[in-house]
């Protein structure tokens, strides 16, 4: 019995995994010829049969431009141009393997796979930014831990454990400060965890390649 709008929210949270492992994988352009200078081509995402999400490619000799529009949970109207620099290395088995230059500023790591968000970028710039995005949270809880503490003139951090009540509060009011502390350094320990898990689900991802086709 979901209240009114849950399953925007369900779909939303469904969209914006799918969008989180969209990715472009040079290997694949590289085997399809799209790298060739000059050659410009709409690389596309399906889901069901229809077109889900595209981008505009532009190649040159040491580039790719993207363009694509905003992805999920941006502005609707913002829309990204930016150039991927590409770089290469002898490959063992002869022949040269390309590499993408992470676009992110100050990253520039060398891969083959970039992920969607804001713009493109690595695993671990993709990775530092989604669980950036999950940080509020937990530093909301942390201040709300520290601000019960003062009210029970414990002393700050948690970690140093519960105190004793002030001479003058009612026991009433302790025990339900108490508890409201108690089930939100839970809550913290909890998010902690999940944040550890989301990191390993996240590490062991990156097939989404393979829904996707050139158009
Ligand atoms: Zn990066």
């Amino acid at each position: 019995m979901g209240g009114i709008g849950s399953g925007k929210v369900r779909l939303r949270r469904v969209r914006e995994t799918v969008d989180r492992h969209r990715s472009i994988d040079i290997r694949q352009w590289k085997r399809q010829g799209l790298l060739n200078t000059r050659n410009a081509f709409v690389w596309s995402w399906f889901h069901l049969d229809q077109v889900a999400a595209s981008i505009y490619v532009q190649a040159s000799n040491d580039r790719v431009i993207l363009t694509h529009n905003a992805w999920l949970g941006e502005r609707p109207e913002s829309r990204h141009t930016y150039p991927v620099y590409l770089t290469s290395t002898d490959s063992h088995l002869g022949g040269e393997r390309r590499w993408f230059l992470c676009p992110t500023e100050g990253c520039m790591r060398r891969v083959a796979i970039l992920y969607a968000g804001e713009i493109f970028a690595c695993r671990r710039c993709r990775q530092l930014a989604y669980l950036s995005q999950r940080e509020p949270p937990s530093a909301r809880t942390i201040r709300r831990i520290e601000r019960i503490r003062g009210r029970l003139e414990w002393e700050r951090g948690f970690a140093k454990g519960n105190g004793d009540k002030p001479h003058y509060m009612h026991w009433r009011t302790f025990d339900m400060l108490t508890a409201e502390h108690d089930a939100l350094v839970k809550k913290w320990l909890g998010d902690l965890d999940a944040k550890a898990k989301a990191k390993k689900e996240f590490s062991s991802a990156g097939s989404a390649s393979t829904y996707a086709r050139g158009l």
